[in-house]
């Protein structure tokens, strides 16, 4: 469960490496890495690794590594490492010098494995892959051993340098640790930790033909790097006990590992593999597309780093695994948003009025406040004319009882400007689209204020005609339409669950002029439609283009208030 506002989110690790510092467990170190796999674009969940990691260092006076775990040649690409770098940098942490690469270690690795092998502890296997699977046996039968498994060290040293040296096919030998074929952790059935694989490596090229498994390298390249608190997700529970019988058998530093539980999110995916697929299905526009729940998506379509990191703290950190509702996360942006993104008029779906009782050639410039509660952030000036353009959906011919915006006779405040009362809607003739409104204003209400204390039921947003700016405006919504898009039955695809609507692109909005120009990535609230974010993308200069990064209104408050009614009742 996520935090309310009034209680900090429990975060267990915290209280661990409180205790390790007060026991000088670690010599008052506190040394922590984020390891992500150079395989695709960070998301979200890796946001909340990345701030628990470098937060608690922060924190506790520490340091964090950044560590790229890149012993998968086939699927890792530079491209990669470069987004990963300026994700993290964009969220607001820092490793300094510390930008690390498994591949770094191949040597060290290598050794290491010679170790295993002149201890007797590991030897090389001619099984075929799926021969290895067949004989590693499941939970409820036990492994067997293979038949290659007593080989003698000498044999062994000898096969596994020319492996190295590229004498034997991809996929006919492995090295294997010699642990136990019976062990109830299947991790732990002599598992493979080399293998030979001619692929070309992003950094070390075609200078091995061999490559450490992942287990056999997270472990030892956190021990080399002095890792104390060594954060990974639950997945690897099961892993540790075969980390941990690596770094015994090699007698090398041993770092403590803590597993926590991975975030998940309602109304999208978290997995890497997944969100590739989006991408190369042409599903979405790239990793970067606003819908997806990558930092570079979520950071295009407006969020702020801040609102990032406080989510991360809201959620918290527990053991068991769950799914935080998109809503808290749209909350935090909105909050940050709020209160620090300036207010300004833009019209999605025009509608042309006409002020016919307003001079033709008079313009004024209105005084606009451009944040209601912080008079720091001071006023700018919005021209007023004869044409404005309103919101199509503020009109209606034949208003029902709610609706009290803007209708043939009645009355309304502009924002900023004056009262305005409509006298006549214009249609085209052939199609019976409404296409143009004819008000009167009353120049005694200047600013909106009515002098004689007359009430509207309504104030709308508005922009002057000749003085707007043209503007692209992308609307989205979930990038799913279900809550859980991985639960599909029947062999469907999550893809099967994709909305639809997750975009609309309206090509004719129109801006107040003081956006002109806006840049890239800067935040408004458009008063009255949500809060909007220049695209870094394809927004400059003279064409605008902005996400709607939320809309204004906060479900994650109502829900909120519907669980704490559910909560009182049961007591
Ligand atoms: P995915 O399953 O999405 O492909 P991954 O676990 O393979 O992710 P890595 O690059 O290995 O991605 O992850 C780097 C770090 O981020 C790891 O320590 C991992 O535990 C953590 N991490 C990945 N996904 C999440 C998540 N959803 N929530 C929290 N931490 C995560
Ligand atoms: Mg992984």
């Amino acid at each position: 469960m996520a935090a309310t506002d009034s209680a900090p989110a429990p975060n267990f690790i915290r209280n661990i490496v409180a205790e390790d510092m007060k026991t000088n467990k670690w010599r008052g170190r506190v040394h922590t890495r984020f390891p992500p796999e150079p395989n695709g674009y960070l998301h979200i969940g890796h946001a909340k690794a990345i701030c628990l990691s470098f937060g608690l260092v922060a924190e506790f006076g520490g340091v964090c590594n950044l560590r790229f775990d890149d012993t998968n040649p086939t699927k890792e690409e530079e491209e990669y490492v470069e987004s990963i770098k300026e994700d993290v940098r964009w969220l607001g942490f820092d490793w300094e010098d510390r930008e690390f690469y498994a591949s770094d270690y191949f040597e060290k690795l290598y050794e290491y494995a010679v170790q295993l092998i002149k201890d007797g502890k590991a030897y090389v296997c001619d099984l075929s892959a799926d021969e290895v699977r067949e004989y590693r046996g499941t939970l409820k039968r036990s492994g067997k051993e293979s038949p290659y498994r007593n080989r003698s060290i000498e044999e062994n040293l000898d096969l596994f340098e020319r492996m190295r040296a590229g004498e034997f096919e991809d996929g006919s030998r492995v090295l294997r640790a010699k642990i136990d074929m019976a062990s109830g952790n299947l991790n732990m059935r002599d598992p493979v930790i080399y293998r030979i694989l001619r692929a070309t490596h992003h950094r070390t090229g075609d200078k091995w033909c061999i490559y450490p498994m992942y287990d056999f390298t997270h472990g030892q390249s956190d021990s080399l790097e002095g890792i104390t608190h060594s954060l990974c997700t639950l997945e690897f529970e099961d892993h540790r006990p075969l980390y941990d019988w690596f770094i015994d058998e090699l007698k090398i530093f041993h770092p403590q590992q803590i597993e926590f539980a991975r975030l998940n999110l309602t109304y999208t995916v978290m997995s890497k593999r997944m969100l590739q697929q989006l991408v190369e299905g042409g599903h979405v526009t790239g990793w970067d597309d606003p819908r997806m729940p990558t930092i570079s998506g979520i950071r295009r379509r407006g969020y702020t780093p801040e609102s990032i990191r406080n989510f991360c703290e809201r959620i918290g950190v527990a053991k068991r695994d769950s799914t935080v509702d998109i809503a808290l996360l749209e909350h935090c942006v909105r909050e940050d948003l709020n209160e620090h993104a300036p207010r300004v008029m833009g019209v999605l779906r025009p509608l042309r009025v006409v002020i016919d009782n307003y001079p033709e050639d008079r313009v004024e410039e209105l005084e606009a406040l451009n944040h209601p509660a912080d008079p720091n952030m001071g006023k700018r000036k919005v021209p007023f004319s004869r044409v404005l353009y309103i919101e199509q959906e503020d009109f209606l011919e034949d208003p029902p009882k709610k609706f009290y915006r803007l209708a043939p006779g009645r009355e309304i405040r502009l924002r900023y400007a004056y009262f305005i009362t409509c006298v006549d809607v214009v249609k085209d003739e052939k199609t019976g689209e409404i296409v143009e409104l004819h008000c009167t204003y009353d120049p005694a209400t200047r600013g909106g204020d009515s002098p004689d204390g007359r009430k509207v039921k309504a104030t709308l947003h508005w922009v002057s005609a000749d003085h707007s700016i043209e503007a692209e405006v992308r609307l989205y919504d979930h990038l799913f339409s279900i809550p859980d898009p991985t639960d599909v039955k029947d062999g469907a695809d999550f893809k099967s669950h994709l909305n639809p609507n997750s975009l609309t692109i309206l090509t004719s909005c129109r801006v107040e002029p003081s956006l002109a120009g806006a840049a890239p990535e800067s935040r408004y609230q458009f008063e009255r439609l949500g809060y909007f974010c220049a695209d870094r993308v394809n927004s400059s200069g003279d064409t605008l283009v902005f996400n709607r990064t939320v809309t204004l209104r906060d479900t994650w408050v109502r829900i909120q208030k519907v669980q704490n009614r559910s909560r009182k009742e049961k007591i």
